[in-house]
C-alpha cells in the first residue's frame, strides 16, 4: 500500500446536504441544537446551511434563522452554500455569521441544466462573479462539481473536462475543489487514477476534496482509494443524512461516524472525537424518530480490549 496521509480534514455537511435531502423539515431549534452539538466533536468544518431560494429548498428557508440562532466555537469554520449572486447577496446581510462558501454546478451538461437550469458555460460565468465577490468579502470558497465521475443521463464523464472545469474554478479564486459522486457511480480504480491526475493537474494550489456517495455501498472503498492517491480531505454527513433524488430512494452522502471510525482505525488522524460524533448521530436519529444509514451508528465503535 503506498504511503497514506498521517492525518486528514473532514467537512461535516449533514446540516445542509443531509438537512435538505430528507423527506421532512426539520425544526429550526433542533437543527440549531445538533449544529452545536457537532461543532464540538472536534469537526473544524461545518456546512451549516444554505441560500437557495426558500420556495424551492423548503427544508433550508430556515438559512438566517440558523445563522442566528448557531453557537460556534472558535476555530470551526461556518461554510454556507451559495447558489448564484442573488444567494451571495442574501448571505452576504449577514457577513459575520460565517466563514467559507461553497458553490456547485454539474460536469455533465445534462445535470447541471436539470439541477440548476443553465449550461455548464453559463454556470461558470455565473461562479466567476460569485467566487470574485466573495473574495473580496474576505470568505474562502470550495467549488464542488457534481457529477465528477459519471452522469446518471449521461453516463460517462471524461476526466479531462472534469479537470477543466476545476482549472477554471481555480484560477477564478477557489481555494478548494471537491470532486463529488453525486449518484455513487464511481469505483476505487478510478478514484484512484482521478486524485493522481488531479494532484498533478492543480494539486499545488489547491485543496482537493472527496465528495462520495454511499449509493451503492462503495463510498468508503471509494475513500480509501483516494488516501493512497494521496487525497487528504473529504466531506460526510452524521448518521448517514442525506438522499439523492436520482436514482429514487437511493441514499447520498457516506455517514461521518462509519468515515472516521475507518480512519482512526487506520491510525489517520481526524482531530474528532467518534463518541461525541455518535452522540450528535444518535441526536439526529431521535429527532428524526426513525433508523439511519450509519452502520457505526448501529454497531458502536470498535472495541479492542477484552469484553467483561
Ligand atoms: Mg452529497
Amino acid at each position: 500500500m503506498a504511503a497514506l496521509p498521517r492525518s486528514v480534514e473532514i467537512r461535516e455537511v449533514g446540516p445542509r446536504d443531509g438537512f435538505q435531502n430528507e423527506p421532512e423539515i426539520i425544526a429550526t431549534a433542533d437543527k440549531v441544537a445538533l449544529i452545536d452539538r457537532l461543532a464540538r466533536t472536534g469537526v473544524k468544518r461545518i456546512e451549516v446551511t444554505s441560500f437557495v431560494r426558500p420556495d424551492v429548498i423548503a427544508q433550508l428557508a430556515d438559512a438566517r434563522e440558523v445563522l442566528a440562532a448557531i453557537d460556534v466555537p472558535e476555530g470551526v469554520a461556518r461554510s454556507v452554500l451559495i447558489p448564484n449572486e442573488r444567494g451571495l447577496d442574501r448571505a452576504l446581510e449577514q457577513r459575520d455569521r460565517f466563514d467559507e462558501i461553497g458553490v456547485f454546478l454539474s460536469a455533465s451538461e445534462t445535470h447541471n441544466r436539470r439541477n440548476v437550469n443553465r449550461s455548464v458555460g453559463e454556470s461558470l460565468a455565473g461562479l466567476d462573479a460569485v467566487i470574485a465577490r466573495a473574495r473580496e468579502a474576505g470568505l474562502r470558497v470550495e467549488a464542488v462539481i457534481s457529477t465528477s465521475f459519471g452522469c446518471p443521463y449521461e453516463g460517462v464523464v471524461e476526466r479531462g473536462r472534469v479537470l477543466d472545469i476545476a482549472r477554471h474554478l481555480a484560477n477564478a479564486g477557489a481555494a478548494e475543489i471537491g470532486f463529488g459522486d453525486t449518484t455513487g457511480m464511481a469505483n476505487p480504480r478510478q478514484v484512484t487514477e482521478h486524485f493522481e491526475e488531479a494532484a498533478a493537474a492543480l494539486g499545488d494550489h489547491v485543496q482537493l476534496t472527496a465528495h462520495f456517495h454511499n449509493t451503492r455501498g462503495q463510498g468508503l472503498a471509494n475513500v480509501l482509494a483516494a488516501l493512497q492517491a494521496g487525497c487528504a480531505s473529504y466531506e460526510s454527513s452524521f448518521g448517514e443524512l442525506g438522499g439523492c433524488p436520482v436514482p429514487p430512494g437511493a441514499t447520498g452522502n457516506i455517514a461521518s461516524e462509519d468515515l472516521v471510525s475507518m480512519l482512526h482505525e487506520m491510525g489517520i488522524a481526524t482531530g474528532i472525537d467518534l463518541a461525541a460524533l455518535l452522540g450528535a448521530a444518535r441526536a439526529a436519529r431521535d429527532v428524526l424518530g426513525r433508523p439511519l444509514g450509519s452502520h457505526t451508528l448501529v454497531a458502536g465503535p470498535v472495541r479492542w480490549e477484552p469484553a467483561g
